[in-house]
């Protein structure tokens, strides 16, 4: 523990009368923080929001650790605690660089720093993060760290904005197994704001029903009959331009708000197989994609099943593609997701199979309906030999898909030759621009409708 927070909790034993608190009980009451004893944001904010005690000009730095909530539960709270403390003694001994530092919440820290190059601001911070990376709790344990940079101009122009400034360049890094320093610029600011904007404009978009849905037919691999097909938004924004999605999903992604967008697609989806059944036309299953970013939401399930069942539409109709975790994190919400919804009768779909965190081992633990493998390896067998590594890779990912009872698709085929290879292989769909570009709904239609014939 380190000699503040023995104070600190000392002190405080068997308090009780205002009279007995001294003026140091309020100092480190209000300035220190519990848990390592080191200043807490509101001492920070004093130097930094206070013209009258800060004269020196400074650069601003917030860092936090990445996945330190596996350090929580790997390690439980006592030595995930001797993690931050670790940390802030690295603060008290950057004195020489550091004006002001402190743990703002959580495993969330800020500092100011004497100003400096971007070039050489880094290297020192470089310098800083490798002396905590590994910690005596666990000498095999790596600590990485997602840092966001104002520099001194910045600091100066934006004043009371700094801090936001510095947590939004930090929020850039997004890689995993490594530190990542980012510097605020001004090409972030503007990203921002536009993202703000789409955001708050979200709500108006889908009163306006600026929403579409697109549909990419799925085809079996021996007959090449349609047997399926992806939905896939597309935003007519304002009536006036037709926006794809990754102009938009990812700012929806970090403001939280995918949800929404979500459940529109899905009673889109919903609205139009009722319509299909109506006309008396074959309906298959259609895919909607479930943002990752949902999968701890609690009400998923009711928020799901709320609009399948309000629509009466048999859950078999319905397919939810889940991508799989980009951090151990959530690896556990996947696969108790992926049980729930098949419980419920919903096919389950793993998107972009062999892109995040665990592959492997989520073959091994989750029971997905069909692995979709991800455009990259489809892309990887081209122009390539049979017997090149490439190659061998997909065939083994169908192989192993097979013998562990689940369908394999093939995403984002575009060439007669990757349709042979993976035909020969024993793939079992195909999605991609070699039969059909997503489309919008009436051309679905008629693909349907020529398939049956029905024209
Ligand atoms: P995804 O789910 O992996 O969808 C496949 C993407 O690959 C689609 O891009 C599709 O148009 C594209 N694609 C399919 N075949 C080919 C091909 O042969 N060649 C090439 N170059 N591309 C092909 P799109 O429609 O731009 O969607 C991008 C991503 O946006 C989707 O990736 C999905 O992750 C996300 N997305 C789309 N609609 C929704 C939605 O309603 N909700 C959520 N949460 N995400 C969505
Ligand atoms: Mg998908
Ligand atoms: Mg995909």
């Amino acid at each position: 523990m380190s000699e503040e927070l023995f104070i600190l909790q000392h002190n405080f034993d068997g308090i009780c009368r205002l009279e007995d608190v001294t003026k140091e009980d309020l100092f480190n009451l209000a300035y220190r923080d519990g848990i390592t004893g080191y200043y807490n944001w509101a001492y920070m904010w004093r130097f930094l929001y206070s013209k009258s005690r800060i004269k020196e000009e400074f650069c601003f730095v917030h860092f936090d650790i990445k996945d330190f909530k596996m350090v929580n539960e790997l390690y439980g709270h006592d030595l995930a605690n001797q993690v931050l403390c670790m940390v802030c003694d690295a603060l008290k001994n950057a004195e020489d660089w550091v004006f002001h530092s402190c743990r703002c919440d959580n495993d969330n820290f800020a500092m100011m720093v004497k100003p400096e190059s971007e070039e050489k601001l880094r290297t020192r911070l470089e310098q800083f993060f490798d002396t905590i990376t590994v910690s005596n709790i666990d000498p095999q344990l790596r600590i990485y760290y997602r840092c966001g940079v104002v520099l001194v101009d910045d600091a100066k122009k934006w004043d009371d904005r700094v801090a936001d400034l510095a947590k939004f360049a930090q929020r850039m890094g997004k890689r995993y197994n490594c530190t990542e320093i980012n510097f605020y610029t001004q090409g972030m600011y503007e990203k921002m704001l536009h993202d703000k904007q789409l955001v708050v404009y979200l709500d108006r978009a889908i009163s306006n029903d600026e929403f579409m849905v697109y549909l990419q037919p799925k085809y079996e691999v021996n007959s090449e009959r349609i047997i399926g097909a992806e939905a896939l938004v597309r935003w007519n924004y304002m009536h006036e331009k037709l926006l794809p999605p990754i102009a938009f999903i990812p700012a929806f992604e970090n403001y939280d708000v995918i949800g929404k967008l979500d459940q529109v697609v899905l009673r889109k989806v919903c609205n139009q197989i009722k319509i299909w059944q109506e006309k008396g036309l074959p309906v298959y299953p259609i895919s909607v994609n479930l943002s990752r970013k949902r999968m701890e939401n609690k009400q998923l399930r009711e928020q799901i099943c709320s609009v399948v069942d309000e629509v009466g539409i048999d859950h078999r109709l319905i397919e939810f593609e889940l991508t799989e975790s980009a951090s151990s994190d959530d690896v556990e919400f996947l696969r108790s997701l992926i049980t729930e919804l098949r419980a419920l009768d919903f096919y389950v779909s793993m998107d972009d199979f062999g892109t995040g965190y665990s592959s492997l081992s989520l073959l091994n633990n989750m029971s997905p309906d069909t692995i979709k493998m991800d455009k990259s390896f489809v892309d990887s067998i081209i122009d390539k030999p049979e017997d090149s590594k490439e190659c061998m890779l997909v065939r083994d990912i169908i192989s192993m898909t097979k013998h562990l009872g689940f369908q394999s698709l093939a995403e984002g085929v575009e060439y007669k030759e990757q349709v042979d290879l993976l035909r020969k292989w024993g793939c079992n769909v195909f999605q991609g621009y070699y039969f059909s570009k997503p489309v919008p709904i009436p051309e679905y239609e008629q693909l349907i409708r020529a398939q049956e014939n029905m024209l």
